[in-house]
């Protein structure tokens, strides 16, 4: 895959973290149909079912999961992911429950043994205060995965219960984290941006009343190649342990 970084995405197992449904679709959808296209396995994570992303107050917060399930799933078959997981904590909660978050990214990491993981840049937004940068979830989500990617998976005595029901410990490779402030690798999704505009779409409940959604996100993604040699593309902060 070609990419300004010089190690590019390369991975067989690949584990995408995320704190919303729709989330991962706009920050990397384009680099996670590339990797499936490639053969990589790619598994979600959905730490919330995005139970309170709505502005009807007709709508309860469990019905409104179960649609934002759904639309995960039919936008992760659009890119050929292969498993998705559903915490089912509580949007807007998780900086409430980031120690259980851990555990439970830990023991994924454990059971599916991925080599990279996508995830929120924890850190965005931090030196420049931008609000849209600042959301609690994101924050929570990306420093539970992170410290389960460095330090707790390949740990053997951060959760030895795992351990002792047969887990064993994990190192990935690399994290690529997105929405970052300060990206350094920029991967070319010249081919799959169509893709990933369909994947978005399947976010009825978030993006049904868009007026131009394909035009959003083709500026989006030009704007991210532009003066890189990229037409199209995706921004993350790599960390590598
Ligand atoms: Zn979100």
């Amino acid at each position: 895959m070609r990419s300004t970084d010089e190690s590019p995405v390369a991975a067989e197992r690949v584990m995408v973290i995320a704190a919303h449904p729709d989330d991962a679709e706009i920050q990397c959808g384009g680099t996670v149909a590339r990797l499936a296209r490639a053969g990589a396995k790619v598994s979600y994570v959905l730490c919330t079912s995005g139970n309170r992303g709505s502005d009807d107050p007709a709508v309860s917060s469990q019905e409104l999961a179960l649609v934002r399930e759904e639309e995960q799933r039919a936008a992760v078959r659009q890119l050929g992911v292969e498993r998705v997981t559903f915490l089912g904590h509580d949007d807007g909660d998780l900086g409430f429950v980031q120690p259980l978050l851990r555990q439970k990214i830990t023991r994924l990491l454990r059971e599916e043994r991925p080599d990279v993981v996508f995830t929120h840049d924890f850190l965005a937004g931090l030196s420049s205060y931008e609000v849209c940068y600042l959301h609690p979830d994101h924050r929570a989500t990306g420093a539970a995965a992170f410290e389960a990617s460095f330090f707790c998976a390949p740990g053997p005595l951060f959760y030895p219960e795992q351990l002792a029901e047969g887990l064993r410990p994990r190192r990935v490779a690399a994290m690529y984290l997105f929405m970052s402030d300060r990206p350094d690798s920029y991967v070319d999704i010249s081919d799959s941006l169509e893709t990933k505009i369909k994947a978005i779409a399947c976010h009825v409940s978030q993006w049904g009343d868009h007026p131009d959604l394909t035009g959003f996100f083709t500026e989006l993604a030009e704007r991210l190649g532009r003066g890189r040699g990229l037409r199209f593309a995706e921004a993350f902060k790599v960390l590598r342990p």
